[in-house]
């Protein structure tokens, strides 16, 4: 893998903000901030097209995101009266928490893949009942009960849905983005959400990848419900793009890079070190074990106990997301006794 986005990934390095950047072509990277928050920002992309602008992912819904918004395009000299067209790689609120703001100002159509915009309708319609879903599969997990109130309190959004937009047009896996004069194809890449889509600019060369696919991190696979397979979703997600082969990558965080079939097995060979892991603690509990138990027996990027409630969270979505795969692929199997769920290595 090789950084493209260097004054990017300087800036990274130097723990300051990227510059707004002009690349091949009439395409504009945005990087609009993420208030507190380790990501720092994301970047928004503005695609031009015959007559206006495509707006991909407008960011965090925050007073000084929306001035770094508006300031970017001014940079730019791209009106948002020009924004014809806003697509969303997926509804996390650094990704589409301006949406409406944009919208609003702009006239522009939002697009989302059906599902993300599904997930959003019943977020938005029923809070509650996400917050109590939430706190079901946190017992499920086996979070102790005196850490259950500040794991599911936590809205790091501002509140559940806020500042997004519903889809005004909803996308499935190969449709071309109704943009004159451009092609730029929505491809389905479930694992990190549900509904996640990179696009595609065959004639460019150029792949947005969202959150999927990113040059440093790994992005958290957490179960989105009490059934699906998410891990399984993103390794068929990560297989999905090899042999596109675009000459860049544009991601969502961090900085621009190329060779994307090195970055697929990277992040592939990781989750399987992951599942090893995961499948090692299993195999050290002849009882059985709870997601919650394996957390704390698994290698994070700092000790257990200086994590916060929402890495508590994640960390624990991302241990259920595996062992979900196991017991998919024969490895693992679960019982359940009081509301928690324990896993047990298959082979013991
Ligand atoms: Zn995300
Ligand atoms: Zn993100």
């Amino acid at each position: 893998m090789q950084v493209t986005g260097t004054r990017q990934r300087e800036a990274w390095l130097a723990r300051e903000f990227p510059p707004v950047e002009e690349l091949a072509g009439g395409i504009w990277s945005v990087p609009v901030p993420i208030p507190d928050n380790p990501l720092r920002y994301v970047l928004t992309y503005l695609i031009e097209h015959r007559s206006g602008f495509l707006m991909v992912d407008p960011g965090w819904n925050h007073p000084d995101s929306w001035t770094a918004l508006t300031t970017g395009l001014e940079t730019a000299q791209i009106p948002l009266s020009a924004v014809t067209a806003v697509v969303i790689t997926h509804v996390h609120p650094d990704h589409h928490g301006l949406s409406r703001a944009v919208q609003e100002q702009s006239g522009a159509w939002i697009g989302m893949h059906e599902r993300e915009d599904a997930w959003l309708g019943g977020l938005q319609a029923e809070p509650s009942a996400v917050r109590a879903g939430l706190a079901q599969y946190m017992r499920l997990s086996g979070a102790p009960p005196e850490h259950l109130a500040a794991l599911t309190a936590r809205q790091p959004s501002g509140g559940p849905g806020r500042g997004m937009a519903r889809a005004d047009r909803t996308l499935v896996h190969g449709d071309l983005i109704d943009v004159p004069g451009l092609t730029v194809r929505a491809i389905w890449t479930p694992g990190h959400s549900p509904g996640h889509l990179c696009f595609h600019l065959p004639e460019r060369g150029l792949l947005l990848t969202g959150d999927h696919v990113l040059p440093r991190i790994t992005p958290n696979i957490s179960v989105y419900d009490l059934e699906s397979s998410p891990l399984d979703d993103y390794l068929d997600s990560l297989a999905a793009l090899r042999g596109i082969g675009p000459d860049e990558v544009l991601p969502a965080h961090e900085y621009r890079f190329t060779d994307l079939d090195a970055r697929l097995d990277a992040l592939a060979e990781h989750h399987q070190e992951r599942l090893d892991e995961v499948s090692q603690a299993l195999g050290g509990a002849p009882d059985g074990l709870s997601a919650w138990q394996v957390a704390l027996r698994v290698s994070w990027s700092r000790p257990w106990e200086q994590l916060g409630p929402f890495q508590h969270q994640a960390a624990l979505g991302e241990v259920s997301a595996h062992l979900r795969h196991l017991e998919r692929h024969g490895q693992a199997r679960r019982t359940e006794a009081d509301g928690t769920a324990r896993w047990h290595r298959r082979s013991d």
